[in-house]
C-alpha cells in the first residue's frame, strides 16, 4: 500500500509538472498570439421562438496555434486571467467585435446584438469603462448593439463599484446579460440593482432537462426569477429538440446552442445573416 501511495504521488506530481509546463507554453505563445494572426472570432446566434427571429450573436474567442493546434478557450481563457493578459486580449475581442459589427451594418446586415464576453480582471480593470467608451467611438459602433457577458463570479467582490461602472455603460446604451446564471453566487438584491438584460441560464442545467426533474425546477425557477426582473432567459447548450421542448413547456423564449446554429467565422456568418436579410 506504501509503494502503491508512493507511485500514486509520482504520477500526480508528473501530471502537475506537465501542466505547469504546458501552461507556460500557452502563456509565452499566447502573448504573441494577437500580433501573428492566430485569433480569431466566432459568431454564434442566439434566437427567439426557434430561431424566427435572429436575437444576436455571440462572440467567442478562437485561437489556431501552429504547433499546439486549436487550443480551446476552456484551456487558454482561465490561463490568461491568472497571469492579466486576459485585460490585452479581452480589449482585442472587443474592438474587433465592434470593427466586424460596424462593417456587417454598413452592409446594411442586420444581427441583433453582438455579445462579447468580459472576464473579471478586465471588468475590473480601473480604466474599463473609458477604453469601451473609446473603442465605440473609434469603431463607430452602436452601444445599444453591444451586450457585455458577466459571469455571477465577476460580480461578488465590490460589487458597489462594479454596479456603478454598470450603470455608466448603461447610460451609453450598453447592455448587460449575467452568463452561466446558476453557477455562481448572485445576491438577488444585489440583482436587482443592476441594469441586466438577460440572464443565461448555465448548459449544466439544460444537459439533461429532458429526463432530471431537479434541473427542470431549477430552470424554473431562474425562468421565475427572469420574470420578475423582467429580462428573457436564454438557455444555452441545447443540442436536443427534446431539451427545447421541455423548456419551452416551462415558458422559456430564447435559445442558443448547436441545435439552432454552431458557432461560425466571419465568412460564414455574413451567409446566415444574407439569408436573414429583410
Ligand atoms: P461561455 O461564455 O459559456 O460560452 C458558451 C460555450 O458553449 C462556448 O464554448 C460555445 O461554443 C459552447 N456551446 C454553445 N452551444 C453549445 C451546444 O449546444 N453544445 C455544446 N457542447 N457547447 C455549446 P467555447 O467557445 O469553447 O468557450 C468556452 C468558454 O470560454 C466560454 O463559455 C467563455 O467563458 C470563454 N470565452 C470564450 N471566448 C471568450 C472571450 O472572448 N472572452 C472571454 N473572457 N471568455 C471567452
Ligand atoms: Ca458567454
Ligand atoms: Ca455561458
Ligand atoms: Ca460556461
Amino acid at each position: 500500500a506504501k509503494d502503491q501511495g508512493r507511485d500514486t504521488f509520482r504520477f500526480y506530481s508528473e501530471h502537475l509538472t506537465r501542466q505547469a509546463f504546458q501552461n507556460v507554453l500557452i502563456d509565452s505563445a499566447l502573448r504573441e498570439a494577437v500580433a501573428k494572426k492566430e485569433l480569431h472570432l466566432a459568431f454564434q446566434p442566439q434566437v427567439i421562438n426557434d430561431s424566427q427571429t435572429l436575437l444576436g450573436l455571440e462572440v467567442l474567442l478562437r485561437w489556431h496555434h501552429p504547433t499546439l493546434g486549436k487550443v480551446p478557450p476552456a484551456q487558454f481563457i482561465p490561463q490568461a486571467e491568472r497571469t492579466g493578459l486576459i485585460r490585452n486580449i479581452g480589449h482585442w475581442v472587443l474592438e474587433q467585435s465592434c470593427i466586424q459589427g460596424s462593417h456587417w451594418l454598413a452592409e446594411g446586415l442586420e444581427f441583433g446584438h453582438l455579445a462579447v464576453n468580459v472576464s473579471a480582471p478586465q471588468f475590473r480593470a480601473e480604466d474599463f469603462v473609458a477604453q469601451v467608451k473609446k473603442v465605440l467611438q473609434d469603431t463607430q459602433f452602436p452601444p445599444e448593439k453591444l451586450e457585455l457577458e458577466l459571469t455571477e463570479s465577476v460580480l461578488v467582490r465590490d460589487t458597489e463599484a462594479l454596479i456603478e461602472s454598470m450603470h455608466e455603460l448603461r447610460a451609453l446604451g450598453v447592455m448587460f446579460a449575467i452568463d452561466d446564471f446558476g453557477t455562481g453566487y448572485s445576491s438577488l438584491s444585489y440583482l436587482k440593482r443592476m441594469p441586466i438584460d438577460r440572464l443565461k441560464l448555465d448548459k449544466s442545467f439544460v444537459d439533461n432537462i429532458a429526463s432530471d426533474e431537479s434541473d427542470q425546477i431549477i430552470a424554473g425557477a431562474v425562468l421565475a426569477l427572469g420574470d420578475a426582473l423582467g429580462v428573457p432567459v436564454i438557455a444555452e447548450g441545447i443540442e436536443q429538440d427534446a431539451q427545447a421542448q421541455v423548456l419551452k413547456g416551462l415558458g422559456c423564449t430564447h435559445f442558443q446552442g448547436f441545435l439552432y446554429g454552431m458557432p461560425m467565422y466571419a465568412p460564414r456568418t455574413e451567409v446566415l445573416l444574407r439569408s436573414h436579410k429583410p
